[in-house]
């Protein structure tokens, strides 16, 4: 929301949002101090341009927002209006509105979530509990559980195999070709916590991805997939894939509290720069996931 050539620390006030319409405003929506600023996040990775290029000049984000919203198809929004107020360090006033324009998007990759069997979204995208990078913000999060729904084995949770989800194969959502993989980082060892000293050393203020791959489905999409377990990562770049090949196994590395795989659909090769594109999933029944929702992928 603001851009800044010099560092710059500003205070959140509040936000106020219009739904926009053709002939005005539809809904209008208020975030006082402590909404707005719970909503607001420093982003961990330099800013660069959409093209992934270093902008001409130093650029600094002090104020950056994401905001995922579900409104009823009636209402015929065509832009939000979102303006804003926020404070320097000497206390003074600063206020910004900008009017974004909705669009709507339609998925071209058939995709399968990328494992089988009972799961649960553990985080979804922006305001839904997390991702608030900007290709992150439709992500999932999901773990396997076992036949009784249960995300750890009784009384346990401490080791990554007390995880029923851990090792879980993860397949290929689309047929594709990967151009992006990583598959060197060890899991973290302890199943229910996310030590810093096992990220890599780019991503010490969190972040990582740990084993991952991106998928080119060759028509704008890609998929990213994260957390594999160390060493089980089957691909490497170059490599064709086809649907629900098995990749590699549910893991715990890189920047996790517990095992999971993190899945999102993305604009481009490049996942700290792509934009973030909504998905739905073939072999789920459920065609909104969010923060909380048990599922069957067949
Ligand atoms: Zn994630």
């Amino acid at each position: 929301m603001v851009q800044s050539p010099v560092p710059l620390t500003l205070t959140p006030e509040s936000m106020q949002i219009d739904l926009v319409g053709k002939d005005g405003v539809l809904r209008h929506m208020t975030y006082a101090k402590d909404g707005f600023a719970s909503l607001t996040y420093k982003t961990a990775l330099p800013p660069k341009m959409p093209d992934g290029t270093a902008p001409a000049q130093d650029l600094y984000w002090p104020l950056a927002i994401r905001l995922r919203a579900i409104e009823p198809a009636a209402l015929p929004v065509v832009a939000m209006r979102i303006s804003i107020k926020a404070s320097d360090e000497r206390g003074r006033m600063l206020t910004a509105s900008r009017l974004v324009p909705i669009e709507s998007y339609t998925q071209k990759t058939h995709l399968l979530f990328p494992f089988r069997g009972k799961g649960i979204i553990l985080q979804a995208g922006a305001m839904n509990g997390g991702h608030r990078n900007r290709s992150g913000e439709y992500a999932f999060d999901g773990t396997g559980l076992d036949d009784a729904w249960s995300p750890v084995k009784p009384g346990d949770g401490k080791n990554n195999s007390d995880y029923p989800g851990f090792g879980r194969d993860i397949i290929a959502p689309a047929d594709g070709r990967v151009v992006r993989a990583r598959k060197d980082r060890p899991d973290q060892p302890v199943g229910d916590e996310s030590n810093p000293e096992y990220y890599a050393a780019e991503y010490k203020r969190g972040g990582d991805p740990g084993n991952f791959v991106v998928i080119d489905h060759g028509n704008g999409e890609f998929s990213m997939i994260a957390h594999f377990e160390s060493g089980s990562l089957k691909v490497d770049v170059g490599d064709k894939v086809t649907r629900a090949q098995v990749l590699g196994k549910l893991g715990h590395s890189g920047d996790t509290d517990s095992p999971h795989v993190h899945y999102q659909l993305q604009s481009g090769p490049d996942w700290e720069y792509s934009d973030a594109l909504p998905c739905q999933f073939d072999n789920i029944d459920q065609k909104v996931l969010d923060r909380g929702s048990y599922f069957e992928a067949k």
